[in-house]
């Protein structure tokens, strides 16, 4: 009698504790997350789609205080991200008035007047022994193989406009490797991942944070909104931008600062009227204290100078920038300050930072969306409960530091190696030191061309290669073992990759046709 009692008891419980999350268990229950930019909006979508049930979310975000507004190019990784979410990509499109890239076009970045694409997916087709550039290495020191572009399907498509989706069934055709990413409206990316989220049950609070309370133990227990309201949570995701409420201002967790390696510090940014042909790229033009980007979408061209302050001052930036826009401008401009690095911590205690909460480098390779998306994987990977296990901690910021480390790596290589002689500027990035793990890559490469991926880096070899040999970098020599084959046999090699190439590409349709076809959006309505 006594045992059956018992067993009703137990059953009651564990009932009540299932229902309603009774703090029988040691489950993370309710999350904020402080922030309705881009990096918040994805944290909503993600967790809400891809955690269990059982989790209460609430995103707060302010209309006193707006989202960078910037962040719309972005690298294949996207796709997945969207493919998580069960997102279908031309629907996404339509809404976000968003066309696809192929890679970036880096405009007087070697010297003025040079010009290359870095494109994602291949260059060449490797072979087992060698990769297809020390073939191509050989032919270019004998004098026969003048450029990398007719080898890379990705470089072709863009210089000719056209595009399509890539083939991955085809295993034997350079369209399996065709790989592409998005340009969107970041306005319009957060309302599409807003409605997404709400549908899966994530609460909004509009309204400002002026205050959080830490626990004894300095764990954050709740903010205070402008109103008074408290909002208690067990686990708190920081997207709250540049600022970093949370993560710096309430538990001063620290940054590391990398402006020494990369200066730029300050962007101006401005949309205009599209004009001409809409390529599938993301356009970068060196400056001469820094860069331009270009961004087409289906209803503007976004536009911004990247820019150092120590080198140049906003008025000059911003009359390079509204004298190289392809349109009429469409807003005033708006400067942004940044400072290059990284939080210390991304995640210290019950928050995590995500998004330019976390930190930011600038958005020369379009990387900090995809950041957002791996440390939101990275965060379900290792998604805590309350007792918030420091080991998980530990080496959630050790990942995230190593993916922060490499990119930043990657962004400097375009500074180092350039042979620019026409601004202070310039010959500074050229004549720093750089980080030890970079100057290996550089010297590396410098010898016999080889380029290693270690540790799972973000980008592969041939996002190097095409940056390196793109900025005027010319190994020593290339891979003996390609003497194997004899220079008849490699040009034909050579040759037959490029005639594929071409045919395939020539078959594809134009970029803004593609998108007429598959995923046009409606006109934008103009304000009254
Ligand atoms: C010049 C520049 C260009 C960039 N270009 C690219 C690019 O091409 N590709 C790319 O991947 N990334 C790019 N980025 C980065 C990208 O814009 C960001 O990673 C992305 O937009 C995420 O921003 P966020 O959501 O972290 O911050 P934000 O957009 O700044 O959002 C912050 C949110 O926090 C809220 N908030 C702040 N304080 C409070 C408070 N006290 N109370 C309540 N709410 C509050 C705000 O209301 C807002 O909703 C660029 C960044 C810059 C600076």
């Amino acid at each position: 009698m006594w045992s059956c009692l018992a067993a009703d008891r137990i059953g009651f419980l564990l009932s009540y504790a299932i229902e309603d999350g009774a703090m029988t268990d040691n489950k993370v229950r309710k999350i904020v997350i402080v922030g309705g930019g881009t990096a918040g909006w994805m944290a909503a979508a993600a967790l809400s789609e891809l955690l269990p049930a059982g989790h209460h979310y609430r995103l707060i975000e302010s209309d006193q205080i707006s989202t960078i507004g910037v962040g719309e190019a972005t690298i294949p990784s996207i796709r997945n991200f969207n493919l998580h979410l069960g997102i279908d990509e031309n629907d996404f499109i339509r809404a976000t008035q968003g066309t696809f890239k192929l890679g970036i076009e880096f405009v007087n970045w070697g010297k003025p007047g040079d010009n290359y694409i870095h494109g994602f997916g291949s260059v060449g087709r490797d072979q087992p022994t060698a990769n297809f550039f020390h073939y191509w290495l050989k032919m270019h020191q004998m004098g026969h193989a003048p450029s990398l572009e007719p080898y890379a399907i990705n470089t072709v498509a863009a210089r000719m406009g056209k595009f399509s989706r890539g083939r991955p069934d085809l295993p034997n055709s350079p369209l399996s490797d065709l790989s592409y990413a998005f340009h969107f409206d970041a306005g319009l990316y957060a309302r599409y991942l807003r409605s997404y989220s709400e549908a899966r049950g994530v609460q909004r609070t509009e309204g400002k944070i002026v205050d959080t309370v830490l626990r004894a133990d300095g764990f954050i227990e709740a903010v205070v909104m402008e109103n008074g309201q408290r909002i208690e949570a067990d686990f708190f995701i920081d997207c709250s931008g540049l600022a970093g409420l949370l993560i710096e201002q309430a538990l001063h967790t620290g940054y590391e600062d990398w402006s020494h390696w990369l200066p730029c510090d300050r962007a101006i940014a401005v949309p205009c009227e599209s004009h001409g042909t809409m390529q599938a790229l993301t356009r970068s033009t060196a400056h001469k204290a820094g860069w331009q980007w270009r961004i087409p979408l289906q209803h503007r061209t976004g536009n911004g100078h990247v820019f150092s302050s120590k080198f140049m001052d906003a008025d000059e930036a911003q009359a390079i920038l509204m004298n190289n826009l392809d349109g009429r401008p469409l807003a005033e401009p708006r400067l942004l300050k940044f400072t290059t690095g990284k939080r210390k911590k991304a995640w210290n205690k019950n928050c995590v930072a995500i998004g330019l909460a976390g930190g930011f480098m600038e958005p020369l390779e379009s990387t900090s969306i995809h950041m957002v998306k791996t440390a939101l994987m990275r965060l379900i990977s290792f998604f805590p409960d309350r007792g918030f296990d420091q080991v998980d901690i530990d080496t959630f910021n050790r990942l995230c530091d190593n993916e922060y480390a490499q990119i930043r790596d990657f962004l400097i290589c375009h500074y180092k190696v350039n042979g620019r002689d026409d601004s202070d500027f310039w010959r500074y990035v050229r004549e720093m030191d750089v980080p030890v793990s970079l100057q290996r890559k550089l010297d590396l490469f410098a010898s016999h061309g080889r380029i290693l991926r270690e540790n799972e880096e973000l980008f592969p070899e041939d996002s190097w290669l095409q940056v390196m040999h793109g900025q005027g970098m010319r190994p020593r020599s290339y891979n003996p073992v390609v003497d194997q084959r004899s220079p008849q046999d490699i040009a034909d090699f050579l040759n037959g990759t490029a005639q594929v190439i071409r045919k395939c590409v020539d078959a594809m349709p134009g970029h803004a046709e593609f998108i007429r076809a598959n995923c046009q959006a409606g006109a934008v309505k103009k304000a009254a």
